[in-house]
């Protein structure tokens, strides 16, 4: 007799739930989890009261308890301010998800589209103090006991994203995995608001009204109406690797490297070239479940060790697959790192696709986006569009930013979203207010933020210091773009049009300190 497979009981699940790191099977579980207490996952409305009510497990207990004292923020108006309002976030990157749980926490009903199926990155990423402390004070400790262990102050994607993702699941957002966002469709005179195509189509998906859209797709760049500046500080050909961390003695003794660059340490650059033939402009080496380096290298070297097989002025020419050879790269990056660290014969990790955990980055195009908001109306109904994380600003690896700046400007989108479900709204204010802090964006670091950082939230004053100095690099009138006013707005809002490249800058808005710098 065939023997039927034993139920896990919903306290085994969700130990697991809180184990994986895995995108799927995340959300197999969680929606395992739900089936066995009678909670619909597909219900938004009163989701999280229904799940925090049924599920008794130890962990959940303590992320329900941190998650009530963030919602108890007067920010939040205990998720009145947003109620049945709907919001579609685009991207599963730290960024997307972190914005979609403030979203929830406003009382929004939250849908998340990524278009990958897994969570692939071991590379890691620095956080700011402010970071780590949101982070905490969202679970992300019950979660993942190493986080921000002693004095570790970066995180791998993947494990960040898995955090985001099970706090965003027990909030109520929707995550669509493999879903592409693709169009935006304006109202119709049959009544049906502002609306959405995805790639597969997703019948809930393309049947909801949207309030605001706020994408995080990384470097996709798929809302239409943004126009982003391409700047092109100077030829700077990034590197990342990761080696097995097995965690042993010798794993533990090697020392972490916060940020070495070539006008700190030039001795250490200098022997690299004469031994080894090997010229960096720097390198970051940090220790967590791989050992991870991104360092910058110079061309010539790149080219010397048969890495770049043939030299072009053109970098897309240059960094073009039939021009890079991998086993190459992999040993420029296997001596580089191992010379600077001391890390005694590694083993290069395996991504998901089987092949060595090496790759090479072009930073020479950067983009950043001219406005970091729009808001549409058509037929008496609005639309907030908004993007944020590295759509709003490409950060330079190396210097870290990318995530933290990420966060700050998800915490923006979904404070504008607050003022435009509030009452009186007046969209010119919000758009300046939301414009005005893009203006000093790019000089953002950790020591130029507000110094109480227990005490941030999504309102702007809570982070950025001196705010009321600040006026927007636009006019600002020119991204509300409405039928019922005089039409000032010149993009198309809708439709699969992306962003409009604007120019190009040779002088970055990054600072070369920013660029070599890990210190804040
Ligand atoms: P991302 O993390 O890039 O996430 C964007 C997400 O949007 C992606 O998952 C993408 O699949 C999804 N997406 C895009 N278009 C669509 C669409 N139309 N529909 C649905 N989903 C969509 N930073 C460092 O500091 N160090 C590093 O070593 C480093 N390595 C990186 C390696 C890679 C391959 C990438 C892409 C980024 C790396 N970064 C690194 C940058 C860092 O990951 C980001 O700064 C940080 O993750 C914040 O990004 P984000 O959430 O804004 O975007």
């Amino acid at each position: 007799m065939a023997m039927s497979k034993p139920t896990s009981s919903v306290e085994q699940l969700f130990t697991k739930f809180c184990n994986s790191i895995s995108f799927p099977e995340i959300q197999q579980l969680f929606d395992e989890i739900c089936t066995q207490l009678g909670v619909d996952p597909n219900q938004q409305d009163g989701f999280y009261p229904a799940i925090k009510q049924s599920l008794k497990h130890w962990k959940a207990t303590s992320l329900f308890q941190l998650l009530d004292d963030r919602s108890s923020l007067p920010e939040y108006e205990g998720g009145s301010v947003c109620a049945g309002r709907r919001v579609l976030v685009v991207g599963a990157g730290p960024v997307g998800l972190r914005g979609a749980i403030e979203l929830a926490m406003l009382g929004a009903k939250v849908d998340l589209v990524e278009k990958r199926t897994e969570f692939t990155r071991n590379n890691c990423l620095h956080l700011w103090p402010f970071c780590i402390t949101d982070l905490r004070n969202l679970g992300a400790k019950v979660l993942y006991s190493r986080f921000a262990y002693g004095t570790l102050e970066h995180i791998s994607t993947k494990f960040l994203q898995s955090i985001l993702l099970k706090i965003s699941l027990l909030l109520g957002v929707k995550v669509h995995r493999g879903v592409s966002f693709d169009e935006i469709v304006e109202p119709t005179e049959t009544g049906a608001g502002w609306r959405v195509t995805t790639t597969p189509q997703i019948a809930s998906l393309s049947s909801y009204d949207f309030d605001a859209i706020i994408a995080a797709d990384g470097n996709k760049r798929t809302l239409p109406g943004f126009r982003s500046r391409v700047f092109r500080p100077k030829l700077a050909l990034g590197i990342t690797i990761n080696f097995v961390n097995n965690n042993t003695a010798k794993d533990s003794a090697v020392k972490e490297l916060g940020g070495l660059s070539v006008m700190q340490c030039s001795d250490t650059f200098a022997t690299l070239t004469t031994d080894h033939g090997i010229e960096l402009e720097n390198i970051i080496y940090f220790k967590n479940e791989t050992h991870y380096f991104v360092m910058t290298a110079k061309k010539a070297s790149l080219i010397n060790k048969g890495v770049i097989k043939k030299d072009s002025k053109d970098v897309q020419e240059l960094l073009k697959r039939s021009n890079v050879c991998n086993e190459a790269l992999a040993d420029f990056a296997d001596e580089a790192a191992t010379s600077c660290s001391g890390l005694q014969n590694p083993e290069i990790v395996r991504n998901h696709r089987g092949e060595k955990d090496v790759a090479l980055f072009d930073f020479t195009t950067m983009h950043e986006s001219e406005n970091a908001s729009r808001i549409v109306e058509r037929r008496g109904k609005k639309l907030l569009l908004c993007v944020a994380g590295d759509t709003l600003l490409q950060p330079f690896w190396p210097s870290g930013t990318g995530c933290n700046r990420g966060f700050l400007g998800v915490f923006d989108a979904a404070w504008m979203f607050r003022g435009l479900c509030s009452e009186g709204a007046d969209p010119i204010k919000l758009l300046e207010e939301r414009e005005s802090i893009l203006t000093i964006f790019p000089q953002i670091f950790a020591h130029t933020l507000q110094k109480d950082i227990a005490h941030y939230s999504i309102n702007p004053k809570t982070r950025y210091r001196g705010l009321n100095l600040i006026k927007p690099r636009m006019d600002v009138t020119q991204l509300y773009d409405s039928d019922s006013h005089p039409a000032t707005a010149s993009m198309p809002m809708v439709g699969r049009v992306g962003f409009e490249e604007i120019g190009v800058s040779h002088d970055s808005s990054d600072s070369e300190e920013e660029r070599l710098s890990t210190e804040n």
